[in-house]
């Protein structure tokens, strides 16, 4: 299969292969396009796969240009993992003007507020300062379709559960959810029955 075969955005098609993806890896091919119809996935699978465009992609094909609100919220355990999501968001969103704001610890919530207030499509953060920002109701949750826990297991072990939780309550009714994560113990198995409907898994 190819990204051609996707249906996706013409936008967003050219920003895949001017950053240099000519095909698919094998999760590509397997998630992309449950993601873009609507489905929630589970993707077991490791760095290296290709996952971070999985659900890029999956984000990027959703968006409205037009509303200068989150649309899409991406979850990363650590802040260096966030900001690459963000890099990945940017790149294959380069011919579509996205907006994307990377929200994690270590900036001033001052620069944080500035930039949700001044309108963004996609935020990637660490769950503290998200959960912090949506409290500080900067970061408007009501336009949000997607949510993406990536690297889920490591969330976990991070001590990121409640918050995860936290964050999930004031997302609208029916956000399709996207997990990724290396393994799948019982806490995931717990967050996908809470957050998701009729989970299609994919193991690569
Ligand atoms: P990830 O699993 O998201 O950490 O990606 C691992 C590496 O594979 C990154 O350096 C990506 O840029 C690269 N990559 C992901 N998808 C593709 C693709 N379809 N073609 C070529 N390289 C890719």
């Amino acid at each position: 299969s190819t990204f051609d075969s996707m249906c996706l955005r013409e936008d967003l098609l050219r920003g895949i292969y001017s950053y240099g993806f000519e095909k698919p890896s094998a999760v590509q091919q397997r998630a992309i396009v449950p993601i873009t119809t609507g489905r929630d996935v589970v993707v077991q699978s490791q760095s290296g796969t290709g996952k971070t465009c999985v659900f890029s992609v999956g984000c990027l094909n959703s968006i409205d240009l037009n509303l200068r609100e989150p649309q899409c919220l991406i979850l990363s355990p650590t802040r260096e993992l966030a900001e690459q999501s963000q890099k990945v968001l940017l790149a294959l969103g380069d011919c579509m003007n996205i907006q994307v704001h990377s929200c994690i610890g270590g900036k001033t919530l001052s620069e944080d507020s500035r930039r949700l207030d001044h309108g963004v499509h996609i935020v990637s953060g660490t769950p503290g300062r998200v959960f912090d920002m949506i409290r500080r109701r900067h970061l408007r949750t009501r336009s949000i379709k997607i949510m993406v826990l990536d690297e889920a297991d490591e969330m976990l072990n991070r001590g990121f559960k409640d918050q995860v939780y936290d964050i999930y309550r004031y997302l609208p009714f029916n956000t399709q959810c996207v997990v990724v994560s290396a393994t799948i113990p019982q806490e995931i198995l717990d967050m996908t029955e809470k957050f998701m409907r009729k989970p299609i898994k994919i193991l690569v």
